[in-house]
């Protein structure tokens, strides 16, 4: 069904977060599997994009990306239009799209499957704003400085643990904003402290999702708006993070879906996008359905 893979391009983020040999781990897995293979090591950000665009335009079989959400989101904002299929080897402290989809967090396992052509083609929507792509979502509010916080030195010491001193953090400052939506033509008014426009429905280290409707092929973003800063949300977060299952108290979190969605908040919030922080408001959000192929596991 699948073109057979005999070249691709691997772009490579060597501070993504992992604290692992990489090269001599993807070197010996496409020797094994005869797949011709090029490294591309980004140093700044951008790179990402310029390398996935020059792989597009070269007509590789498969554009690989070693790294984050970031760093994929890069490769996939450089592959927009391209029916080339995207290989993820999870390197990042935050691999939420690569846990959506099934992919093994081990390097070694990922690569295998690559070269055992035990992958298969999965199609998956792309977020936009103004000019700019993303893959997992968009957060303002506490969830945005839970993200945010954890800063590039504390997620290479800590990794997921980063996440956490982050929240503890943000829980200081936790305040109640109003936001104003509009999603596909329809407006609402909805005070909260936390505003989520996902792609994804997991959050990165469980195969929990935040809601079981939440689909990243489905053509739909999906909107919550957490409502309350109460102790059932931390339970929430804890019962999610810890238990693994999902508590059913669902007046604590308000959720639409839509194509498209306009958003502002006052006062003024901090936004993270794919662990990124912006600067724009008010936001007004697209999905592009089935912007993306990726290879993802059979079983
Ligand atoms: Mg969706």
């Amino acid at each position: 069904m699948e073109k057979k893979i005999k070249l691709i391009h691997i772009i490579i983020n060597p501070v993504a977060g992992k604290d692992e040999s990489v090269l001599p781990v993807i070197n010996s897995t496409m020797k094994e599997a005869g797949i011709k293979w090029e490294g591309l090591i980004t140093q700044k950000a951008g790179d990402g994009i310029g390398f996935a665009k020059a792989a597009v335009k070269a007509g590789v079989d498969a554009i690989a990306v070693y790294g984050g959400d970031g760093t994929v989101m890069e490769a996939i904002s450089g592959m927009m239009g391209s029916d080339i299929p995207l290989v993820i080897l999870p390197g990042g402290s935050a691999n939420v799209m690569a846990t959506e989809l099934g992919i093994p967090a081990d390097l070694n396992k990922a690569c295998t499957l690559l070269g055992q052509g035990q992958l298969k083609m999965k199609t998956i929507d792309v977020g936009q704003f103004d000019k700019r792509y993303f893959i997992t979502g968009i957060s303002i509010g506490f969830e945005a400085d839970m993200v945010t916080g954890a800063n590039r030195g504390t997620k290479n010491k800590f990794g997921i643990l980063a996440y956490f001193i982050s929240a503890a953090k943000a829980l200081k400052k936790i305040t109640k904003v109003t936001y104003h939506l509009k999603i596909d033509g329809q407006e609402y008014k909805v005070k909260g402290l936390t505003c989520i426009i996902t792609n994804t429905g997991n959050i990165g280290f469980s195969t929990i999702s935040l809601d079981k409707h939440i689909d990243v092929s489905d053509g739909l973003l999906d909107v919550l708006i957490v409502r309350k800063a109460t102790i059932s949300f931390f339970n929430l977060i804890m019962l999610t993070l810890i238990k693994r299952e999902r508590p059913h108290n669902v007046e604590l979190v308000k959720h639409w879906q839509g194509k498209e969605i306009c958003i502002s908040a006052k006062p003024k919030q901090t936004i993270q996008c794919d662990g990124e922080v912006l600067k724009e408001m008010p936001l007004h959000i697209k999905v592009i359905p089935g912007a993306i192929n990726v290879l993802v596991p059979k079983k």
